[in-house]
């Protein structure tokens, strides 16, 4: 069996992973707050994560690895959200719920086993918060229920900080209702017009936190085998979810492997708004990027590594994309290379996989090469429409090759370089053989420019 090693944040080590229950192997990550299309960033982890669950399908079985992956429809953004526009709540978030499965289905990221609603989940969450206050590691204070973070000498070990370190770096609020700045909100109070439940501590809603905490246990069990999100995520998001998990079920661990991607950025700088630079990833299909091109630029950068989204690296992947469907086209996967499957045991090595794929491309092996493609989610068959150049596009270079031909016999010269200038401003590349002229569609390929020259 190939043995995968991944970087555990936990150890800060690489480490040979060892599932609980080989027969059945269980994942959870942090998916998103849904009062908005997803933006680039947020389709790193999707798209990284989906290349850890094809791996672990294909090193224990495709029935053999169970992931979950929330949805946070329970939060104050999307209660600013609907203030703000006037749309109900669950209109906001069945709306985003719907973008967001259209958006990562159009990267080609597999379903998780799971996607349970933190909303669907509030008794299970309500059950829990009743454990840490009856076991002595949470308390109730003017409607809000907070987790007493000195109760727990481990916490901070994820991320490596102290008490102190945490208290000067963290925003922690100040609160009356707080025994220490530290402790966190596991329930709060809301106000009529807000979400709301009943609970034993009067009408409110849960802390972000207690959700993963709930539906992991819930859908997991209280000890599994790997917690994955982005960065950002690790403190506190993550050392509360420690915190609950552990001191609720009383086990010393709650997932074995914590992983961790690094951020986007975008041509070297912060993505927001303020900037000009923030897009979703609907913006990008909109403006024509293929979904297959975004997600190869999302893996030529190692999860661990910060990834700059940039114009150049777009053109590379879809000229790479452009040149294997070519090689690939009409092809029957084949058994993918051990090279690719070694390359992404080894802490999801992604773009030490594609170096491989290019070295496949570069031998001819097309049957492997779209087989060992398909472990990262690209050239499967469903994502390939955008490389096709439709039967008007492929009628028409035809022509204008015949057009060039006869304008060189007539030693119209003139006619015959506008055509080769035409064909390279369009990004269409024409290659001269002893068997006649070969063309492909390169990067940056465009239509409009390519009819300009009839
Ligand atoms: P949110 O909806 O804000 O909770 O974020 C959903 C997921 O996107 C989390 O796993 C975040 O860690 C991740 N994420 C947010 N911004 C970025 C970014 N710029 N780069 C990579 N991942 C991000
Ligand atoms: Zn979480």
């Amino acid at each position: 069996m190939v043995q995968i090693q991944l970087t555990n944040s936990k150890t800060r080590r690489l480490e040979i992973f060892e599932p609980i229950d080989p027969g059945r192997v269980r994942v959870y990550v942090c998916g998103p707050t849904v009062y908005d299309r997803a933006h680039l960033g947020n389709a790193r982890p999707v798209v990284v994560f989906d290349v850890l669950f094809r791996l672990l399908r294909h090193v224990y079985g495709a029935n053999s690895v169970t992931y979950v992956r929330n949805f946070t429809d329970v939060d104050d953004r999307i209660n600013e959200t609907s203030a703000a526009t006037g749309a109900p709540i669950a209109e906001i978030t069945n709306r985003t719920i719907g973008w967001y499965h259209e958006d990562m289905d159009a990267l080609g990221a597999l379903r998780p086993t799971h996607e349970p609603r933190a909303t669907l989940y509030i008794a299970q969450m309500i059950a829990m918060i009743e454990t840490l206050i009856a076991r002595g590691f949470a308390y109730a204070a003017e409607g809000h229920v907070l987790f007493e973070v000195r109760k727990f000498p481990e916490y901070g070990a994820l991320s490596g900080r102290s008490l102190d370190d945490m208290i000067a770096g963290a925003r922690v609020e100040v609160a009356p209702y707080k025994r220490d700045p530290m402790d966190f909100v596991l329930w709060k109070p809301s106000e009529p017009a807000l979400p709301g439940w009943e609970s034993p501590w009067g009408r409110g809603r849960p802390g972000w936190h207690i959700e993963c905490s709930a539906m992991a246990a819930e859908l997991l069990g209280p000890h599994f085998d790997i917690h994955a999100g982005g960065i950002d995520l690790q403190f506190p998001h993550h050392e509360n979810e420690i915190a609950q998990s552990r001191c609720a079920h009383g086990t010393e661990t709650m997932a074995n492997y914590w992983l961790h991607n690094e951020m986007l950025i975008v041509e070297g700088r912060k993505m927001s708004k303020s900037l000009g630079n923030f897009f979703t990833v609907r913006d990008l299909l909109d403006k024509g990027v293929p979904a297959e091109v975004i997600r190869f630029v999302l893996l030529m950068t190692h999860y661990r590594k910060p990834m700059d989204w940039t114009e150049k690296k777009r053109e590379e992947a879809e000229a790479s994309l452009r040149k294997w469907r070519t090689l690939t086209d009409g092809v029957t996967a084949g058994t993918p290379d051990p090279r690719v499957v070694a390359a992404l045991a080894d802490d999801l090595n992604t773009a030490g996989a594609i170096a491989v794929l290019h070295d496949l491309a570069r031998s001819g092996d097309a049957a492997v090469l779209k087989g060992s493609a398909e472990l990262l989610g690209l050239l499967s068959d469903d994502m390939g429409a955008w490389a096709a150049a439709d039967d008007d596009i492929s009628e028409l270079i035809e022509a204008l090759l015949v057009a060039r031909a006869e304008a060189r016999r007539a030693r119209d010269f003139a006619r015959a370089d506008a055509i080769r200038d035409g064909f390279a401003a369009a990004g269409v590349e024409v290659k001269d053989t002893a068997a006649g002229a070969e063309w492909q569609l390169g990067a940056g390929f465009d239509a409009e420019k390519l009819r300009a020259l009839r």
